[in-house]
């Protein structure tokens, strides 16, 4: 017998179909924000089918950036774009893994808790996955939970089961699923072809789901005439289907949704009351990013990943952010780390308005980000250092005072003379890769009179963390004879959380991880600072 569970939450699942790629975890968080707009409490949730336990050792180049949570969960780069368009802080609930769900099950079989049965993906696993999306979405009006993936996909099928009994557990009336399709282009006939949205929709019908809101992404306007014959063969609504065309910023599809009407149709379908939707703030930052005359500015990423913008979101979200905020427009240059060891940094860096040295691991294009690091300081060109951008600062002044070409992090050479970057006392001992670095939020006490302290203007933060290796505190009173001053620590003192460089008109690192917090009608402090002092540049190319 079905029991119904108790308390108000409706839940709202994200599936896709077609193809991968499509702007999925845009279109939820873009329900999401309209649906926040109309007041109610919106959560939301990603379920990745892979096997993994959680992103932090999933390579970013294949999957995205890692995003971290202030509870320090390492997830897939779809909760940026959550609490980006929520803005609202998500934690460890928000991100499910299937290796999660596993883990549960397997250490519940050895500790007896199904003993006697045989344990099985029906139902076992289908209810661990549906046990977390209750829990995750107890005390908020709408879950929105995206499952990752396409369907069709193998590992997703647990998932889809999952929904089809959800459906049973929580009462159908609280219940939607959207769909997200693909419409390609047929050059030879000049239209849109719904017949792979069709097919999916039989696949998600297969595994028992009825899709009650199509989303339907194209490279090209729909027309009324494809939106209706997707609702005749899908046996769906007209007032369900919704038209994705693609945007010209991400930001702009809450203003597409809004205008489709489809959030007035999920509070109907769900008995929400009817609301108006307050989307003042996102007309306003759609203004800020399509105004015309703007100036440029210019800002260098040195990265190691070249081939993949998705590997450093958060940073470049951050950066237009502060830009659109500051009424210039952004114009991100991916700077190649190795390139910069090869052919050096003038070459390269020259013509910048600004420069961020962003995080990574591993030893391939750090010389060439310490290069960078070191010409932002010679030539005095605006610098934000984000984690490793943060170690590859020190190193570089460390090398000059030093006058030692081999000071490093022990991450590239354990055996380095001046270990000006090293691991914490607390990291030698670990083993295991998966969820043991310092992660999340911790408190930094920032000087008076910083720029960091002006920035924020506070001196006390809280900022999220994913990192192994530390400045070593045996340099902090050789390096500040190089300028390298020490303004956020630790409140104990005892782990440097931000530097600076005397005599240079920005020059700002941090340990931390600044790009996480930043949200697109609110730049993160230390951005904003940054493109501040970028867009003052008195060398900077008109
Ligand atoms: N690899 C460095 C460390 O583990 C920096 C990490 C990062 O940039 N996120 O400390």
């Amino acid at each position: 017998m079905a029991v119904k569970e108790p308390g108000k939450t409706k839940y709202v699942f994200v599936t896709g179909g077609v193809l991968s790629g499509l702007g999925k975890g845009i279109a939820a968080a873009s329900l999401g924000a309209i649906l926040k707009a109309r007041g109610y409490s919106v959560n939301i949730q990603k379920c990745d089918p892979y096997l993994n336990t959680d992103a932090g050792t999933l390579n970013p180049a294949e999957h995205g950036e890692v995003f971290v949570t202030a509870d320090g969960a390492e997830t897939d780069l779809d909760l940026g774009h959550y609490e980006r368009f929520l803005d609202e802080e998500l934690d460890q609930t928000s991100s499910l893994m299937n290796g999660r769900v596993y883990a549960q099950i397997i250490s519940d079989e050895r500790a007896g808790k199904y003993l006697g049965k045989t344990v099985q993906i029906i139902p076992h696993v289908t209810n661990t996955i549906q046990d977390h999306i209750i829990a995750a979405g107890k005390g908020h009006d709408i879950h929105i939970v995206e499952i990752g993936g396409t369907v069709g996909d193998y590992e997703s099928l647990a998932f889809l089961d999952a929904i089809r009994q959800f459906y049973r557990r929580v009462g159908a009336d609280n219940v939607l699923c959207a769909h997200v399709v693909y419409l390609p282009y047929l050059e030879a006939s000049k239209e849109l072809k719904t017949k792979p949205a069709q097919n999916t929709v039989r696949d998600l019908r297969a595994a028992g789901v009825q899709p009650d809101i199509i989303f339907a992404r194209a490279e090209r306007p729909v027309s009324d005439h494809i939106l209706n014959k997707i609702g005749l063969f899908c046996d769906l609504d007209p007032a369900a289907i919704v038209a994705l065309p693609t945007a010209r910023s991400v930001y702009e599809v809450p203003l597409t949704l809004e205008e489709s009407g489809i959030a007035d149709y999920v509070c109907r379908s769900l008995g929400l009351e009817v609301r108006t939707g307050d989307l003042a703030a996102w007309h306003k930052l759609n203004q800020a990013i399509f105004a015309d005359v703007k100036p440029k500015l210019k800002v260098g990423i040195v990265a190691k990943y070249m081939d993949h913008e998705d590997t450093y979101m958060s940073v470049t979200e951050a950066v237009k952010a502060a830009s659109w905020a500051a009424g210039v427009k952004p114009e991100i240059s991916w700077v190649n780390a190795e390139q910069i060891e090869q052919d050096g940094p003038d070459a390269l860096l020259e013509g910048l308005d600004s420069i961020i040295v962003p995080g990574g691991f591993g030893s391939r294009g750090v010389e060439g980000k310490i290069a960078a690091a070191a010409w932002a300081r010679q030539h005095k060109v605006p610098y934000l250092g984000l984690c490793l951008g943060m170690q590859v600062a020190v190193i570089a002044v460390a090398r000059e005072v030093l006058k030692d070409q081999t000071a490093n992090t022990t991450e590239i050479d354990a055996e380095a003379k001046h270990p000006v970057i090293a691991l914490m006392d607390t990291q030698r001992k670990v083993v295991n890769k998966g969820g043991t670095m310092r992660l999340g939020n911790y408190p930094c006490k920032l000087q008076p009179g910083s720029k960091a302290a002006a920035a924020y203007g506070k001196e006390l933060i809280d900022e999220r963390h994913r990192h192994r290796y530390e400045f070593n505190n045996e340099y902090r009173d050789i390096l500040a004879k190089g300028g390298l001053q020490i303004v956020g620590t630790s409140p104990d003192d005892k782990l440097v959380e931000v530097i600076e460089l005397a005599d240079h008109p920005f020059f700002v690192a941090s340990q931390f991880h600044p790009e996480f917090t930043s949200r697109p009608h609110r730049p993160q402090p230390l951005f904003a600072s940054f493109v501040a002092a970028a867009v003052k540049q008195p060398a900077r190319a008109k």
